[in-house]
């Protein structure tokens, strides 16, 4: 194997999946945001807060893929 392909295979393995292969962008994948103490507070009266972290979750075997709290990922999924 050259060095380059090693590399390849490196990169390609650090793809978050989960047990079935599904990366964040499948349709059996679903962001939910999950809220701060606060946050959680305000959602109850009403009030729209933006969540404290996505956790993209299979629908099919209920494991999280990945977590993010980034900026875009929050407003996407305020
Ligand atoms: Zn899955």
């Amino acid at each position: 194997m050259s060095e380059n392909q090693a590399k390849s295979n490196l990169v390609k393995s650090t793809v978050k999946t989960c047990r079935d292969g599904f990366d964040r962008h499948h349709h059996m994948v679903t962001p939910v945001a999950e809220y701060s103490g606060i946050g959680w507070f305000l959602v109850t009266f009403g009030i729209t807060t933006r969540p404290s972290k996505i956790k993209y979750t299979c629908r099919k075997c209920n494991e999280v893929i990945e977590e993010s709290s980034s900026k875009e990922d929050l407003d996407n999924n305020t």
